[in-house]
């Protein structure tokens, strides 16, 4: 069903220590075509190479487009999994209903991402805290201005070999609050992974670097006072012994790695409320000496946790500054999980039939 087209000319591979994110690809890529007449077809996998569109394609006008960020990871016992990839394809339709473009076929998307996996299975980084990040993406190719759902469609998989997030270790970071700006609206497009709520998002994002901060937090569109999000990870907070996240409510993102944190507390008897929280009531339990922690999460760091908040002009400090007890759990419980040294009760991991080189060490 998915015909593969071998590379004939197979790039050199970076040194593993120098990967960072998004930098380097794999040796092939999956292709699907649709037509409105043929539904989606030519399932195929072929060596990476650039896309030809025309200029008056949709997705370059109208951004009709949406992508996904899953992982595959090199397990210390040398098998490979992928980490809830039905939870990525199931997020990715819904994106794609928002957005109008047409349904893929949950089974054959994740045969391709199985059946690609295996063609560039000497990609997958081996070194600790490494993966193999996989990026699902659709766009509508139609060449017509006619500002109307596109008629023609690529969906693409490629992937890329990634480092450790966390090379010095896990670090919390400063955050500056955003309350001009917003990133989604209820009614919106937050919660779909379309491209628009990213590019969106980079003024803010450039004026908090500028100031020395790792990320903007997004609050709500109509008061400016619930916190929705941090750049693009989910947030949570651990406020007088209770923990606590934005609940879903139509402009924020389901993060599967949210769900998983969720359900990784709750096994652990601590209970987590989604619900409206304000960036006032924040600021009071951190003057109070009661914010104990937060973190954000999301598939390229896990668990990162924040050291500082800057809102209006206020600087508040969370804890002390440092890596809280849970956050520091959580990541390694949930990494221990995606590498195999920590049992996976959830059935989260999908074995991929791989099996590359095992190594020594034991993930921290
Ligand atoms: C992808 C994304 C997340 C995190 O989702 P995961 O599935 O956990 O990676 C959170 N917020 C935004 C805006 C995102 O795009």
């Amino acid at each position: 069903m998915i015909r593969v087209e071998q590379s004939t000319n197979l790039k050199a591979k970076p040194p593993q220590g120098e990967l960072g994110f998004g930098k380097y690809f794999t040796d092939h890529m999956f292709m699907l075509d649709y037509e409105a007449s043929q539904g989606w077809h030519d399932a195929r996998i072929v060596p990476y190479q650039p896309l030809t569109l025309d200029p008056a394609a949709k997705v370059f006008h109208y951004g009709q487009t949406i992508f996904e960020g899953l992982k595959a990871y090199h397990g210390s016992d040398g098998r490979v999994r992928l980490f809830r990839p039905e939870a990525n394809i199931a997020r990715m339709n819904r994106s794609n209903v928002r957005m109008s473009v047409p349904e893929l076929d949950s089974e054959l998307f994740l045969a391709a991402l199985e059946r690609l996996i295996e063609v560039d299975a000497a990609w997958i980084p081996s070194e600790p805290g490494t993966s193999l990040y996989i990026r699902p993406f659709v766009i509508a190719t139609q060449a017509l201005l006619g500002v109307a759902p596109s008629e023609q469609y690529q969906f693409a998989i490629i992937m890329s070999p990634v480092g450790a997030y966390y090379p010095e270790g896990i670090n919390p970071v400063r955050i500056f609050v955003e309350s001009e700006h917003v990133r989604a609206s209820v009614g919106g497009v937050g919660e779909a992974k379309t491209a628009g709520n990213y590019a969106a998002t980079f003024m803010s994002q450039q004026t908090a670097k500028e100031s020395g901060y790792t990320q903007v937090m997004w609050l709500d569109s109509a008061q400016h006072r619930y916190i929705e999000e941090v750049g693009s990870m989910n947030v949570f907070f651990c406020i007088d012994g209770k923990v606590c996240t934005p609940a879903l409510s139509g402009s924020i993102l389901a993060g599967v790695t949210r769900s998983s944190i969720i359900q990784l507390l709750e096994s652990w008897g601590i209970e987590v409320l989604e619900r409206a929280i304000t960036i006032e009531e924040v600021y009071e339990a951190g003057r109070a000496g009661l914010l104990e922690e937060s973190f954000g999460t999301g598939t390229a760091a896990v668990v990162s946790p924040i050291g500082e908040l800057c809102w209006r002009g206020e600087q508040l400090l969370i804890g002390d500054g440092r890596t809280g007890a849970l956050s520091k759990r959580l990541y390694d419980t949930l990494t221990g999980i995606q590498y195999g040294t920590v049992e996976d009760r959830f059935g989260w991991m999908r074995e991929t039939g791989l099996q590359g080189i095992i190594r020594s060490d034991i993930m921290e």
